[in-house]
C-alpha cells in the first residue's frame, strides 16, 4: 500500500464539498477580533474548483490582501449519512495540512454588511492543500501540531488540542445537517498569525507527528 495518497490522485471532481470551520483557535478569534463561536462552529464552503496543490498556479486576484491561513486538512473516507452520530476519526481516512487563502479586505467588507463570504473564500486556488497521509500512518494521539513557515520565516504554529472544536464535533455537527461523501475535505480552522502573502512567497508546511514538510511557491 502507498504511504500517502498524492493530490494528483484527487482533484476537484474526487472532493464532493469542501467545508470549511472559521474562528476554531482562541488566539486568533482574539487577533481579528471576532467574536468566539456561540455554541457551534462557524462553518463556509469553498468550491472543489478552488482546489489545488501547494506550490502550482497564481493568485486569482492580483492586487488583492491575500491572508495565509494554514491548517490542518481532514478527508472523509466513507459516506456518512445525515443525522448519524459517528465516532469522529473513524470516518476519516487521510489528512494533510492546507492554506485556507482568504480575501481578507473582501471578507471584511462582506462581514460588515452581514453577508456570507463565499467571495472572500472560494475562489480559484484558494484551498491550496498538500499530499495527503493515510491516518492509519498518524500518531494514535490523533493530536497535531504543525507550523507554517514563509521565506524562512516562522508564521503559525498549530496545535488541534487547542482547538475549540475537535475533530469528532466537527464531524458530528456537519453529519447534523449533511450526508458527508467520500473525498469531502475539512479545513479545520486556523491558529493566530494570519497575515498577507505575496505571489513568489515561499511556503513550507510542517507536520510535527508523523514528521512531513512540503514546500512551494505561490
Ligand atoms: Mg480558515
Amino acid at each position: 500500500m502507498q504511504p500517502f495518497v498524492t493530490i494528483e490522485s484527487f482533484g476537484p471532481a474526487t472532493v464532493p464539498t469542501i467545508y470549511g470551520i472559521g474562528r476554531n483557535y482562541p488566539e486568533h478569534v482574539k487577533e481579528l477580533g471576532n467574536k468566539a463561536p456561540d455554541g457551534e462552529p462557524v462553518l463556509f464552503l469553498k468550491a472543489p474548483a478552488s482546489l489545488r496543490p501547494l506550490g502550482s498556479g497564481t493568485l486569482a486576484f492580483p492586487g488583492e490582501t491575500f491572508h495565509h491561513e494554514a491548517e490542518l486538512v481532514l478527508r472523509i473516507g466513507q459516506t456518512v449519512p445525515v443525522g448519524t452520530k459517528t465516532e469522529g476519526w473513524t470516518v476519516v481516512d487521510a489528512l494533510g495540512l492546507g492554506l485556507d487563502l482568504t480575501r481578507r479586505e473582501k471578507q471584511s467588507e462582506l462581514k460588515a454588511k452581514g453577508l456570507p463570504w463565499a467571495l472572500a473564500k472560494s475562489f480559484a486556488g484558494s484551498a491550496v492543500v498538500s499530499p495527503l497521509i493515510r491516518l492509519t500512518d498518524c500518531n494514535e494521539r490523533q493530536t497535531f501540531r504543525f507550523k507554517l513557515i514563509v521565506n524562512d520565516q516562522l508564521r503559525q504554529s498549530g496545535d488541534t488540542s487547542q482547538m475549540i472544536f475537535d475533530v469528532p464535533t466537527i464531524i458530528d455537527f456537519l453529519a447534523s445537517f449533511n450526508t458527508l461523501l467520500p473525498g469531502d475535505l475539512i479545513f479545520t480552522g486556523t491558529p493566530s498569525g494570519v497575515g498577507p502573502i505575496s505571489s513568489g512567497d515561499k511556503f513550507t508546511l510542517e507536520l510535527e507527528d508523523p514528521h512531513r514538510h512540503w514546500s512551494g511557491i505561490l
